[in-house]
């Protein structure tokens, strides 16, 4: 599909039909591949199109498309939402409407969940984690569902076998905030996105502990130095000392990672090291 051009943006025509936000790219053989069904197509790339993310999907290194739910909306006005079924405030978005847009997003798609997983944004989800984003990140793509208003109709998520996951314990106004950020947690986990891969192995959660602390220059800031150890080019040591650092802070910060990593390497949560 060729994107018509008007003032030099992408056009939002009336096409029912995915748009791929990033046509005039090449898109690699079985890149890693996003489908937002959204009522904000306008939003994506987002911040998605930046820095190392951006360059990697004009590379064709994963590709982005939206699927625009107002274009399924009902009678001349479009409506995707009606009033609540019971009462109370807001506005829901229709079943109907909904499966429609999921139907477009599912064509060319693989039926099976594990190799595309269809996830649905939402405060009462499964909190997101770096373990989440690994499985998202080896499957061929997925198909991401943005609420908007009090969320979607119970029906759709349950017919279509949607997972629902959360950014976290708070309510945004929609999908989209949530859907680039899983996204972004997702496509630098694909080979070559990231330049340096082995940085990814090393971070935060990777192995269930909390990075230590990172310096640089200058040596001396304000008084304050780099620990001695980090300048000492004793690998050995620096790696001891860096291992003590993640295991100090994780046990003082998330008290809930800290059990889990002590259960897997048989561990006393409690016990009194000198770190
Ligand atoms: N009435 C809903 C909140 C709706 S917020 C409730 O109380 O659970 C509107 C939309 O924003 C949701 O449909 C969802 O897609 C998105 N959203 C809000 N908070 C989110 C979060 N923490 N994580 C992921 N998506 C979220």
């Amino acid at each position: 599909m060729k994107p018509t051009k008007s003032h030099g943006r992408l056009s939002i025509g009336a096409t029912r039909k995915p748009r791929d936000l990033m046509t005039e790219t090449p898109r690699l053989k079985g890149a890693w591949c996003a489908k937002i069904v959204t009522l904000f197509p306008e939003m994506f790339p987002g911040i998605l199109g930046a820095s190392l993310t951006g360059k990697a999907l004009k590379d064709g290194l994963w590709a982005l498309e939206t699927v625009d739910l107002r274009m399924f909306g009902e009678g001349k006005h479009k409506n995707v939402d009606d009033t609540p079924s019971g009462g109370g405030a807001g506005m829901v978005l229709r079943a109907d409407v909904v499966s429609n847009a999921l139907a477009t997003a599912a064509q060319g798609a693989p039926r099976d969940r594990k190799k595309w997983p269809v996830v649905y944004m939402s405060p009462r989800g499964k909190p997101l984690t770096q373990a989440m984003a690994q499985e998202f990140s080896e499957a061929d793509g997925m198909t991401i569902l943005c609420g908007r208003f009090e969320g979607v109709d119970e029906r759709v998520i349950e017919a279509y076998d949607i997972q629902e996951v959360s950014l976290g314990d708070f309510v945004l106004t929609g999908g989209e905030i949530a859907a680039q950020a899983l996204i972004d947690a997702t496509v630098r986990l694909i080979p070559r996105v990231l330049g340096n891969h082995a940085s990814t192995e090393e971070e935060s959660f990777s192995h269930g502990l909390l990075e230590h602390p990172q310096y640089t220059r200058p040596a001396i800031w304000e008084g304050r130095a780099i620990p001695e150890i980090l300048q000492s080019g004793h690998h050995g040591n620096i790696d001891l000392w860096r291992k003590a650092q993640a295991e100090r802070l994780t046990k003082e910060r998330r008290p809930d990672l800290w059990r889990a990593y002590c259960d897997l390497h048989d561990r006393d949560p409690d016990e009194d090291q000198e770190l």
